[in-house]
C-alpha cells in the first residue's frame, strides 16, 4: 500500500506543471471561443492527442500510481484551462472507465484503442446510462437488452439522456436491462462499435455551461451487437443473474463502488475551476481601486478571498484522500468518494459565485471568464450524482439504513 503524503513526488509534481502548460497555453486561450460556437473543439483534441494528454497511454500512466493522485492531480489542472473543454478531452475516459471495469481483458485489448482513435484524427467516446426516466435512480432504466441465440447477438432497444459525446463518438458504452424484475442487479453494459445501424441521436442540447462539450440524447432501435460487446461476458453475467434471483448479496455492490471511485476524479475537476475563479478574483481584487485603495484592503473582501481559499483547500484533502483510498482499496465505509464530490462541486458554485460578486458589474461581462466558470461550476452539483444523491449515500453509509 503506498503511503499517503502531501507532498508530491516528482513524477506527480511534473505531472501538474505539463498539464497545466498545457491548460494554460492551448486550453484557456481557447476558452471563450468554444463556449460561444458551443461546438465541440476538435483542433485542441487533435493536440492534446498530440503531445500525448489524449489517449490511452496518458489514462494508464495515471491510474499506474500507486498513490492515485495522478488523476486527480492531471483533471484539476486541465480544468483550471477550461470545463468545457476539458470535458471534450476528458470524456471519453468514462467510457474507458467502463470497459475497464466491467470488460475482460481481450475485450479492453479491442475496445479502449477504438474510444481514442489515431493520433492524427482523434475520436472521442460516450458512456450512455441515464435516461428519461431513470436519472438519479439508475434502478428504473427501461432501456432493454435481449440476447438472440440463433446469431449470438444482443438486440438494444431505449433511449439514454443527456450523453456526453453521444452520437458525435465513435465507440458507445450502453447500460441495458436484461431482467427489469432485478432493477439495477439486472442490468449490464455494452459496447455499440463505431457505424452500427439503429443508434441515432439528437442535435447537440443547449445548455447553461460545458459548451464546448457535445451532450445529446441516443435513441437505440433495435441496435443489434456481437455477444462479444457484452462486458465481462455472457457466463459472468448469468452467474451474476443467478446469485440476484436467489437473494443473495451483490458481491461489493460493483455498480456502486465504480460511481464511487469515479466521483473524486469529477470534484477534481471542480476544483480546477473553483481554483481558476478563485485566482481571477485575488488579482481583481489587489488591481481594483475604490475610495482610494484597492478593494483588497476592505476586510469585507479579503475575509470572501479567504474563505474562498480555505474551502478549495478543504475540498482538495477531501478529494485526495477518497482517490487514495480507491487506488488503495480502502472501504469508503463513510461515503468518503461521494464526499469528496459532494464537497467539491457545492465549493465550485459558492466560489464561481463570489468571484462574480467580487468583480462587480465586471464578473457579469463576458470580457472576464469568472461569468463562464460561474455558469460551468453548476453542472458540478448535477452530474455523477446530483448532491442530494451524494448526501443519500454518505448518510446511509453512516447510518447503516435505508435513508430515503
Ligand atoms: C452536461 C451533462 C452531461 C451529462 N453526461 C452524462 C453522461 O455522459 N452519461 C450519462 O449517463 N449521464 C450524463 N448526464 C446525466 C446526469 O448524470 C443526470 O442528469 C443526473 O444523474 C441527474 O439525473 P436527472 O437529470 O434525471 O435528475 P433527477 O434524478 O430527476 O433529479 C431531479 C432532482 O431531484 C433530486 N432527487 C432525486 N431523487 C432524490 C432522492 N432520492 N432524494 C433527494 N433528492 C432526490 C435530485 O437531486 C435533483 O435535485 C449528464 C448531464 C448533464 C447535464
Amino acid at each position: 500500500m503506498a503511503e499517503f503524503s502531501l507532498d508530491l513526488n516528482e513524477e506527480q509534481r511534473d505531472l501538474r506543471d505539463w498539464v497545466h502548460g498545457f491548460a494554460a497555453e492551448v486550453v484557456r486561450p481557447a476558452a471563450a471561443e468554444w463556449d460561444e460556437r458551443e461546438d465541440t473543439p476538435w483542433p485542441v483534441i487533435q493536440e492534446a492527442a498530440k503531445v500525448g494528454l489524449y489517449g490511452f497511454e496518458f489514462l494508464a500512466t495515471c491510474w499506474a500510481d500507486p498513490t492515485g493522485l495522478s488523476l486527480p492531480i492531471a483533471s484539476e489542472e486541465l480544468f483550471w484551462g477550461d470545463a468545457g473543454i476539458g470535458l471534450s478531452i476528458f470524456g471519453t475516459s468514462l467510457a474507458v472507465a467502463a470497459i475497464y471495469g466491467a470488460g475482460t481483458p481481450d475485450q479492453m485489448v479491442e475496445w479502449v484503442p477504438q474510444c481514442f482513435g489515431d493520433i492524427d484524427s482523434p475520436t472521442v467516446a460516450a458512456f450512455c446510462t441515464s435516461e428519461p426516466e431513470a436519472g438519479s435512480d439508475v434502478g428504473a432504466m427501461r432501456t432493454r437488452a435481449v440476447y438472440d441465440e440463433a446469431t449470438d447477438e444482443w438486440v438494444l432497444t431505449g433511449q439514454k439522456a443527456y450523453a456526453t459525446n453521444g452520437g458525435i463518438a465513435g465507440v458507445h458504452v450502453v447500460t441495458a436491462s436484461v431482467d427489469p424484475t432485478l432493477g439495477s442487479r439486472g442490468q449490464a453494459a455494452f459496447v455499440v462499435p463505431p457505424g452500427t445501424p439503429g443508434l441515432t441521436a439528437t442535435r447537440k442540447l443547449r445548455k447553461l455551461g460545458l459548451r464546448a462539450s457535445h451532450t445529446a440524447d441516443v435513441f437505440l432501435d433495435g441496435v443489434r451487437v456481437p455477444g462479444r460487446c457484452l462486458l465481462g461476458g455472457r457466463d459472468a453475467l448469468l452467474e451474476r443473474l443467478d446469485r440476484a434471483r436467489s437473494g443473495q448479496r451483490a458481491t461489493g455492490q460493483a455498480a456502486m463502488r465504480t460511481f464511487e471511485l469515479s466521483r473524486p476524479t469529477v470534484g477534481a475537476q471542480a476544483l480546477g475551476v473553483a481554483r481558476a475563479a478563485y485566482e481571477y478574483a485575488l488579482d481583481y481584487a489587489k488591481d481594483r481601486v475604490q475610495f482610494g485603495r484597492p478593494i483588497i484592503e476592505n476586510q469585507a473582501v479579503a475575509f470572501a478571498l479567504a474563505d474562498m481559499r480555505t474551502e478549495i483547500d478543504a475540498a482538495r484533502l477531501l478529494v485526495w484522500r477518497a482517490s487514495w483510498m480507491g487506488r488503495n482499496n480502502r472501504p469508503f465505509t463513510a461515503g468518503e468518494g461521494s464526499m469528496s464530490k459532494l464537497k467539491a462541486g457545492e465549493v465550485a458554485v459558492s466560489v464561481t459565485e463570489k468571484a462574480v460578486q467580487l468583480l462587480g458589474g465586471a464578473g457579469f461581462l463576458r470580457d472576464h471568464p469568472v461569468e463562464r466558470w460561474y455558469r460551468d461550476a453548476k453542472i458540478y452539483t448535477i452530474f455523477e450524482g446530483t448532491s442530494e444523491i451524494q448526501r443519500l449515500v454518505i448518510s446511509r453509509a453512516i447510518s447503516g439504513m435505508q435513508i430515503r
